[in-house]
């Protein structure tokens, strides 16, 4: 009889990775580099220094080191809430009727109930060894507010969040979580800042977007002494301090004797499918395995399955690197979604890199068919999963239902990004059937692209 697979495979404490891995130090084609705003050459360390602290600007461009040492503080307190269970997903399983193997990694164990956390905690710790006062930074639907915060507070930092204004209305309950973590909350856009107050005067009643929150954080960290910007995905180095998620799985599967055959992840900015793949993309790129993997992003904002591939700014405000990857262009605003986490215009350079090679594959699902699947999810498997973790439910469902028709047992694996219970006001909409699909047409992305830099060949 086949050895049975246990629900939950954890790692020892003596088996948790002590190193990051960098992905960019093995692929062929390198992600393109930032370009300094004002010069359009490519960013230096200095010239990130007075925005990102220095140790995490070394990291944003190191493309050749494979793998970076794990600090022992930050091993610490990974232990306080990793390994995350790397679980197979019987009960989905039996549900679906499929002959397919599902696993999942869960990520919402934690206060801030996502993956963020990883790289908050990396940041944070940065900070303080450079003996910095405190950290500035954005947050949409709340998540890496929270993810830094607590942070922060462990190493005794000051954080300054800019939420977006519409979630700082309808998230009261994050707020209150950042608040009771010691950050100060403002709303963006706010008359704290130039840009904000620019933003202000040019859209009266705007109710905020990500871009223009991380304008205003970036602001306030050059302007005050001792104080650096920090963020919670796109960047490369995000994507590094992820690779634990895709770290421990690997050793997980091996520990069970397991191989998935395809991998599933959300993508908003990429880190959580970038740190996912990593270690697996890896074996793909040097030859010795082959995996497919698959991106799912909303279809109110598909940067990857609609957008360009090009040079763009990172916020609304311009004042960022401007990074070569997919984008719908920093001026497109994506209908009201309730996946907070996936409405940004840009994508990772390091997976935008890999997808236009090829390496990787991306699909876009309506907002509808993804609440179906958390449901569904969520009716056997236990966890409320949050909207942004769901995209990857409903994709690894679909590839589990196609295997029913072949009769194949394909492996499936997906990341389970993080915990909605924060997420009820979107459930409510479509428990209520009030939950709309708005898909962008091709004139709305229009007036995005209209808005690319003219530096793109
Ligand atoms: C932020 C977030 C995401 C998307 O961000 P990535 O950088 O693309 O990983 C996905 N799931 C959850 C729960 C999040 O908080």
């Amino acid at each position: 009889m086949e050895k049975k697979i246990p629900y939950k495979t954890y790692l020892e404490e003596s088996e948790m990775p002590k190193q990051w891995y960098n992905v960019r130090a093995d692929m062929k084609n390198k992600p393109a580099p930032l370009l300094n705003p004002a010069t359009l050459k490519p960013m230096t360390v200095k010239d990130l220094e007075p925005v990102f602290c220095t140790e995490l600007a070394k990291q944003e461009l190191d493309d050749t080191s494979a793998y970076i040492d794990i600090p022992e503080e930050i091993q610490e307190f990974y232990k306080m809430y990793r390994p995350s269970p790397l679980v197979r997903a019987y009960c989905l399983e039996k549900a679906l009727g499929t002959p397919a193997k599902i696993y999942y990694k869960f990520e919402g164990n934690n206060t801030s109930g996502s993956h963020k956390l990883n790289s908050a905690i990396a940041q944070a710790y940065y900070a303080k060894q450079q003996g910095l006062k405190g950290v500035t930074t954005e947050t949409g639907a709340g998540q890496w507010g929270t993810a830094l915060s607590m942070a922060c507070s462990y190493f005794g930092l000051d954080c300054k969040v800019f939420m977006v204004k519409c979630s700082y209305e309808q998230k009261p309950f994050r707020r209150e979580v950042m608040r009771t973590y010691g950050a100060n909350v403002t709303p963006s856009p706010s008359t704290t800042t130039e840009v904000g107050k620019k933003i202000l005067a040019e859209h009266p009643g705007t109710t905020g977007s990500l871009g223009c929150a991380i304008s205003e954080a970036v602001e306030v960290a050059t302007n005050t002494e001792g104080y650096r910007y920090v963020l919670g995905s796109v960047l490369s180095q995000v994507l590094l301090h992820q690779s634990i998620i895709g770290l421990e799985s690997k050793s997980a599967f091996d520990k069970i004797g397991e191989k998935p055959d395809i991998i599933i992840g959300c993508a908003g900015g990429g880190s959580n499918l970038g740190g996912l793949i990593s270690p697996f993309m890896r074996e793909k790129i040097l030859g010795e395995s082959d995996y497919r993997f698959i991106a799912v992003e909303p279809a109110s904002c598909p940067s990857f399955t609609r957008g360009r591939f090009a040079y763009d700014f990172c916020d609304t405000g311009k004042v960022c690197p401007l990074s070569k990857m997919y984008t719908l262009g920093s001026g497109f605003i994506p209908s009201s979604n309730h996946a907070g986490g996936l409405r940004y215009h840009g994508m990772s350079s390091t997976l935008s890199q890999l997808y236009h090679d090829g390496y990787m594959e991306a699909v876009s699902v309506e907002q509808t068919s993804v609440f179906a699947a958390a449901q569904q999810f969520a009716r056997v498997e236990g966890i409320l999963p949050a909207p942004e973790s769901s995209h990857a439910i409903k994709v690894a469902i679909n590839e589990a239902l196609k295997c029913k028709e072949t009769g194949e047992s394909k492996t499936i694996f997906f990341g389970l990004t993080g915990t909605g219970y924060f997420d009820m006001f979107a459930y409510q909409k479509f428990n209520d059937g009030e939950m709309s699909d708005y898909i962008p047409t091709d004139e709305d992305l229009a007036v995005g692209f209209a808005g690319l830099p003219d530096i793109n060949l």
